[in-house]
């Protein structure tokens, strides 16, 4: 019989992982904002969202409420890491009855506490009477906070029954009554059970402490939990910790089939049968319940107490912790188990009190275990939550099972170990109790308070609100005028250029053409198969020499005929004159489909003898020269007008084209009686808006923040394409990286270590901000990484920090285009006369293709912004090279026309 009670109370490995998986289930039940609210294991936010780094400074007052006392403590932290902190404590006996009395009575105690301790302290230190003093309130109970200093009762437990208190914030209350003892000095900051408390005073002495365990009376565990998991706030990134108030893990019966008949009996003589059955086998209040319904049971089989009575076990409560430690941490004879059960009123024999001494074991153990099994749960939750393949973590241990039982230490490291072996845990004991812990967390909340504040200071100038972006807007649209205008042309800072691009496709375009697409990252040649069936591309990478680049105009152009003959060859079209487009991604000023002269060389570009010249009539004297027939150049384009063009053949509401690449440009079709700049009333043209010189008359200096201007003063068109460097991919990497030198130097990032290689201009990359921004809790592995590359050692808190910095960044970026967009639809609906516009914009770039954000703020602004118009967003698949071939069957289609 003895070895089959010991038995039920051993839990086999294999029933111990399924455990966990139980565990681990209702912790994300507890989390998820559908399920949370039936979910055993509460999973509450506790708002706290820091552990300590070393940093705090000044006094913090605590209070804690405790089982029979309230004890309160003034830690004074220097700033030094906390190696030392000076404290000063006292403690106070509850009065009989208070915990079953008023709840007004219970906080006007407690305040009177904290009253009487300042008196004393401060008699001996006048300096802390005048400043004002934060208080960090200990209050073990389980409570639903909304916010750090905010947390309403949800039910009284340990014994305590007071009125009025549940359902209020006992942060109030606690407050109210310190004003009542006119301490107004006295703000309460922070509250927090006694299981953070621990864990926070872990943390300090330079270790971070990510999670807490208090095996006591009852049991509890937290730990930082990635933020956007605790989907029952609205805090998403970094971390908070999460109080599991795991005890009522298993009402659900998850845990029916490892109970034994003993803990059923312990559960029904409780006052709250059926609830809390995970605690009802761990905590200490229980397990000399779990002993004394064992030897009941034994003594009934007759395995144990033959021949005495045992009428003393009917008695509950008789059987406690104290006696249980006692009897199994005596390893040598049987001497003074016999002394504790005779003083019991139990006869044991030799045998008896082995036995006894085994069952002691078996139920302590077992709680070991099962405090083991739950602390692998939440290991391995944060170990896959945070996307990592190991984790080493800090564990802050309280409680007087921890501290009574040898063994646990042991038996939580060795079976946790099994259960999750890709995590390590080292258990911290936690010294002084919770109370300095809430001092830390009170600390921890006032450092953070500034630094948001400093943060804010920074990123201000940065955010732009909705006024900012209608003037923006606002603007544009007076520039777009202005460029529009034949004789205000030459002042506006949008150039306005035709394009002679008068129609986009309609679809019935059929034929093979050719397309060049000079003035990308690479030259290409094309062939453009348009058909009922769509469109077929091929197209070869050729590569223009330096030499050749900046040698004459001449040798380019011969070069790029000998391109193109070679593509002929290769793609059997040597027989044919096909048409071509040409993307030619420099500024030109267009006179003409077939015209346009070249305005100035970019891009490292700067073959002699071209800049103001027609660069069609360039490209057709070559190919004289080499006396090539086999094509036909039609038109020339620009890349925004390829993309419009590109989209518009799948769309044909494509009426705008737009760019968010190394630069920015967008294109939209006007009205030709808009158009003071080119001859002609009837119809509509494309006009390419050069938009990424907006500002550069100064109109929009309101919005250069310093660090726009130290980019802009480092490039080498300083003062030029202002607009663009706010937008676009070429910029927003060292916008980022000015903001993080002036962080660091302000200790608000990396301790205020500014690496050598964060000085270093351009080195962080715009495809970074998609990589950061893109980055929950999962992948702040990521973030990591890059910052590594720049050789910063970032703490958590400065990845998250370095998030909020690039979504500033990234939004204010979109914003801004969405601002530029919105003048150009309002402008196309007015022009038309509609109340509402249907309208599609083709989109290229790799920025707006690839970051994670940056399409989905333009359309939303873009919808806030220009309310009128329902703009569609069409991404564009090769617009230079399938675009400038639909341009050139667009002009021939409307050539056939007019014939
Ligand atoms: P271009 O504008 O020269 O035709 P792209 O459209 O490919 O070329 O844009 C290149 C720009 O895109 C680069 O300047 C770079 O800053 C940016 N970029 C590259 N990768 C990413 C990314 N993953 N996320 C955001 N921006 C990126
Ligand atoms: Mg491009």
């Amino acid at each position: 019989q003895i070895q089959r009670a010991l038995r039920s109370l051993s839990i086999p490995l294999e029933r111990l992982h399924i455990m966990k998986g139980h565990m681990m289930q209702d912790m994300c039940k507890g989390l998820s904002r559908q399920t949370h609210a039936q979910a055993k294991v509460r999973m509450l936010p506790t708002y706290i969202c820091s552990t300590p780094n070393g940093t705090e400074k000044g006094n913090f007052l605590v209070v804690e409420l405790c089982q029979s006392q309230v004890r309160t403590l003034l830690v004074t932290l220097d700033g030094d890491g906390n190696m030392s902190p000076h404290m000063v404590y006292k403690i106070f006996d509850l009065p009989e009855g208070i915990t079953q009395g008023s709840g007004e009575a219970l906080f006007d105690f407690i305040a009177q506490c904290v009253s009487q301790f300042l008196a004393e302290t401060i008699h001996s230190d006048p300096s802390k009477s005048e400043e004002r003093l934060p208080l960090g309130f200990v209050f073990p109970f389980t409570c639903r906070q909304t916010q750090l200093d905010k947390a309403e009762l949800l039910s009284w437990s340990k014994g305590f029954n007071c009125n009025d208190v549940v359902g209020k914030d006992v942060v109030q209350l606690l407050q109210s009554a310190i004003n009542k003892q006119e301490l107004c000095h006295v703000d309460v900051v922070a509250l927090l059970n006694d299981t953070v408390g621990t864990m926070m005073t872990c943390s300090t002495e330079g270790r971070a402490c990510e999670v807490a365990m208090v095996a006591d009376k009852g049991s509890n565990c937290c730990f930082m939990a990635e933020a956007y998991l605790v989907e029952t706030t609205e805090e998403t990134s970094g971390r908070m910790c999460v109080n599991t108030e795991w005890g009522c893990f298993g009402d659900d019966g998850t845990l029916n089939d490892i109970v034994t008949p003993y803990d059923e009996c312990v559960d029904v003589e409780s006052s709250n049968p059926g609830e809390k059955r995970f605690e009802k086998m761990v905590g200490t209040l229980y397990l000399g319940e779990i002993v004394r319904h064992a030897l009941i049971a034994l003594a009934a089989e007759k395995a144990i107490f033959t021949g005495t009575s045992v009428a003393v076990l009917k008695e509950k409560g008789v059987f406690t912790i104290q006696h249980i430690m006692e009897i199994i941490n005596n390893e040598e004879g049987t001497s003074d188990v016999k002394r504790i059960l005779e003083a019991l009123g139990l006869e044991a024999s030799e045998r008896d009190c082995g036995r006894v001494q085994q069952i002691c074991r078996a139920v302590v153990g077992r709680a070991a275990t099962l405090h083991a099994t739950g602390l692998a749960a939440i290991l391995s939750y944060m170990c896959q939550t945070r996307d990592m393949e190991t984790l080493m973590v800090n564990v802050g241990m309280e409680g007087e099972l921890y501290k009574g039982y040898p063994r646990f230490e042991e038996i939580l490291l060795s079976v946790s170990r099994l259960l999750s072996p890709e995590c390590m845990a080292t258990l911290l004991p936690s010294r002084d109790g919770s109370g300095r812990g809430a001092a830390m967390v009170t600390a921890v909340a006032l450092r953070l308070a500034a630094q948001r504040r400093e943060v804010n200071e920074v990123l201000a100038p940065l955010r732009l609100s909705r006024a900012d972006l209608e003037k923006v807007q606002a603007l544009m649209r007076e520039e777009m005028e202005r460029g529009l205008g034949k004789e205000t042309n030459a002042t506006a800072s949008v150039r306005m250029l035709p394009t002679y691009v008068s129609h986009t496709p309609d679809g019935t375009e059929r034929g093979d053409f050719l397309a060049l697409d000079l003035g990308g990252t690479n030259f290409r040649v094309l062939v453009v198969r348009v058909s009922e069936d769509g469109i077929n591309m091929a197209s070869e990478i050729y590569v223009i020499p330096v030499a050749i680049m900046q040698g004459t105009g001449e040798a380019l152009f011969d070069h790029i005929i000998d391109c193109i003959i070679d593509f002929q060859t290769k793609q059997n079209l040597v027989t044919h004159t096909l048409p071509l487009g040409f993307t030619f991604s420099f500024p030109c000023q267009q006179m003409g489909l077939d015209k346009a002269l070249l305005l100035t060389w970019t891009k490292g570009f700067s073959a002699s003898g071209c800049v103001g010249q027609d660069v069609v009539q360039l490209l057709r004297d070559a190919a004289q020269r080499k006396q090539h027939a086999g094509m036909q150049v039609i038109a020339l384009v620009n890349d925004t007008v390829g993309t419009m063009m590109s989209c518009g053949y799948d769309d044909p509401k494509c009426e705008i084209g737009l760019i968010v690449g190394t630069g920015t440009n967008a294109c939209y079709m006007e009205e030709m009686k808009n158009v003071g700049t080119v001859e002609g009333d009837q119809g509509r043209m494309c006009i390419n808006m050069e938009w990424g010189a907006f500002g550069d008359n100064g109109c929009l200096d309101h919005l250069f923040t310093h660090f726009d201007k130290v980019v802009d003063e480092s490039t080498i068109n300083p003062g030029k394409q202002r607009f663009e460097k706010l937008i676009s991919g070429m910029y927003l990497g060292e916008i980022v990286r000015q903001i993080l030198v002036v962080m660091t130097q302000k200790q608000l990032l990396f301790q205020g270590k500014i690496t050598p290689k964060l000085q270093t201009r351009n080195i962080f990359q715009t495809k970074f901000l998609s990589t950061i921004e893109l980055s929950n809790g999962l992948a702040l592995r990521q973030i990591r990484a890059i910052l590594n590359e720049l050789e910063i050692d970032a703490s958590f808190e400065d990845s998250v920090l370095l998030r909020e910095v690039c979504q500033t960044v990234s939004l204010r970026a979109a914003q801004l285009c969405a601002a530029g967009l919105a003048a150009v639809v309002e402008k196309m609906r007015e022009n038309r006369g509609l109340d509402q516009l249907s309208v599609t914009v083709g989109v290229d770039g790799t920025l707006y293709k690839l970051h994670p954000c940056f399409s989905d703020n333009l359309q939303k602004t873009l919808k806030d912004l220009a309310p009128n118009c329902n703009v569609s967003f069409l991404l564009s698949e090769d617009g230079s090279g399938k675009g400038a071939a639909l341009v050139a069957a667009v002009a021939s289609r409307a050539a056939d026309a007019m014939e």
